[in-house]
C-alpha cells in the first residue's frame, strides 16, 4: 500500500482535469484492505474508489480518502470443453483481459472490445457495448467492506444489474469495494452467433472478411476507434449521458416532435429506450463548444475536454445540455459518468 498527501490526480481520470486529494492510497495487495493503517483511513470517512478513472468527473478537490485499486491476478476455477470460469482481480486492465479471453478461444468480450478502465468497475455500471453487458458474463462479485475488512459475495442476481446499473450505484455504494469478479466465459467453437454481430456496422464490415474473435475485435475497436475522441488527445469519459427510458406511450408522443425518433425495445414490458444522440442533434447539441469544453466533432452524448477545461466547468456545460434537453422534451437526462 502507498499512501501520499495532496497529489494530484490530473493523470489518474480521463476527462484530464486537475483535481487534488488530501490523501491518495493504492492498493497493490488484497490484504491491504484488511490492514489497520488502511481502515484508519477509511472507516469514519467515505472514500472514493478509483479504478482508471474513466467514468469519473472530478468537480472540486477532494477531502476524502481516493483508493486506487491496483491488485493483480486471475485464477481458472473451473474448465471444460465448452467453457471456463474465471476470477479476475479488480486492477487489471479491462481491455487486456478482453484480449487474454480472445487469445484463449474464449467467445463474449470481444463486444466489450477497447473499453478503458479496470476490471473491479465493470459491474459498477454494468458495462456494456455492442449488445453485451458485464452481467451476460458475471457469475459473482466479491466484496470487501470497507468499514471493518470483511467479505461477501454476491450473485449475478443480487447485484441487480439493470442498464448501467446495480447495487453498487445504490445500496452499496461508497461503502464496498469490489476485490474480484468471477465469469463464465465460452469456449468459441468456430461460429459467431449473430446476436454479437447485431449493432451498425458489425455485419457490413464481417461481411468483407472471414471472420474470427481475432477480426471481430480488431472491427469493434476500429468502429470505436473512428466514433470516439481517442483519450491520448482529448479528455473524455465516452457517452456522458444515459439513453432515456420512458412508456411507450410517451415515446408516441415524442415521435410528433420528432418523426424519425428510432427507439429500442427493453427487457421490461412497454418501456422502450431512445437513443439520446439523436435528439441532442436536432437541438443543435453535436460538436458545439464552450471554451475548452465541447461535445465530440461525431457524437453529442461525448462531453470532451479539448484543451484545460476544469471539472466545474465541464459540470457546468453538462448541465446546460440536461436543462435544454428537459425543456424541449420533458425527459431527463441522466448521466452515464460519477460526477464528484
Ligand atoms: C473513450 C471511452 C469509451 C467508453 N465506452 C464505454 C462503453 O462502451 N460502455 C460502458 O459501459 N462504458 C464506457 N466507458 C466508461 C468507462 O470506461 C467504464 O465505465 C469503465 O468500466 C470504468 O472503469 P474505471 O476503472 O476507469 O472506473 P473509474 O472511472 O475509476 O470508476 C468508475 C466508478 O466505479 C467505482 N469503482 C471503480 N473501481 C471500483 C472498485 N474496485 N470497487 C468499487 N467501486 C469501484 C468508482 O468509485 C466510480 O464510481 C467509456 C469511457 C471512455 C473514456
Amino acid at each position: 500500500m502507498k499512501i501520499s498527501h495532496n497529489s494530484s490526480l490530473k493523470e489518474l481520470n480521463t476527462f484530464k482535469v486537475d483535481c487534488i486529494t488530501k490523501t491518495h492510497i493504492v492498493v497493490e495487495n488484497n490484504n491491504d484492505f484488511k490492514d489497520k493503517e488502511f481502515l484508519k483511513y477509511t472507516n469514519d470517512t467515505n472514500p472514493l474508489f478509483l479504478g482508471g478513472g474513466s467514468n469519473v468527473l472530478f468537480t472540486k478537490n477532494l477531502t476524502q480518502p481516493v483508493v486506487q485499486i491496483k491488485t493483480k491476478g486471475k485464477e481458472v476455477k473451473k474448465e471444460n470443453d465448452k467453457f471456463m470460469i474465471i476470477k479476475i482481480e479488480a486492477g487489471e486492465n479491462w481491455d487486456d483481459f478482453v484480449k487474454w479471453s480472445i487469445e484463449h478461444n474464449l467467445i463474449g468480450l470481444q463486444n466489450l472490445a477497447y473499453i478503458p478502465g479496470t476490471v473491479g468497475a465493470t459491474p459498477i455500471q454494468n458495462v456494456g457495448a455492442y449488445g453485451v453487458e458485464t452481467k451476460d458474463f458475471l457469475v459473482e462479485v466479491s466484496v470487501i467492506n470497507i468499514k471493518d475488512g470483511t467479505e461477501i459475495t454476491l450473485t449475478n442476481k443480487e447485484c441487480k444489474f439493470g442498464y448501467r446499473d446495480s447495487i453498487f450505484k445504490h445500496e452499496l455504494k461508497d461503502s464496498y469495494i469490489v476485490k474480484n469478479i468471477t465469469l463464465n466465459l465460452e469456449k468459441y467453437n468456430g461460429h459467431i452467433d449473430d446476436k454479437y454481430l447485431q449493432y451498425a456496422g458489425i455485419k457490413e464490415m464481417a461481411d468483407n472478411q472471414n471472420l474470427s474473435l481475432n477480426s471481430l475485435y480488431k472491427i469493434i475497436a476500429d468502429i470505436r476507434k473512428s466514433k470516439l475522441p481517442s483519450i491520448e488527445k482529448y479528455g473524455t469519459c465516452g457517452s456522458t449521458f444515459k439513453n432515456p427510458q420512458l412508456p411507450i406511450d410517451e415515446y408516441e408522443r415524442l415521435k410528433e416532435q420528432f418523426p424519425d425518433l428510432p427507439m429500442y425495445s427493453t427487457e421490461i414490458e412497454n418501456i422502450v429506450k431512445i437513443p439520446a444522440a439523436y435528439i441532442l442533434e436536432k437541438l443543435g447539441w453535436k460538436n458545439k463548444r464552450v471554451g475548452d469544453v465541447g461535445t465530440w466533432i461525431y457524437h453529442p452524448l461525448i462531453v470532451t475536454n479539448y484543451g484545460n477545461a476544469t471539472g466545474a466547468e465541464i459540470l457546468s456545460f453538462i448541465k446546460d445540455m440536461q436543462t435544454d434537453f428537459k425543456s424541449k422534451t420533458n425527459l431527463d437526462l441522466e448521466t452515464e459518468i460519477n460526477i464528484v
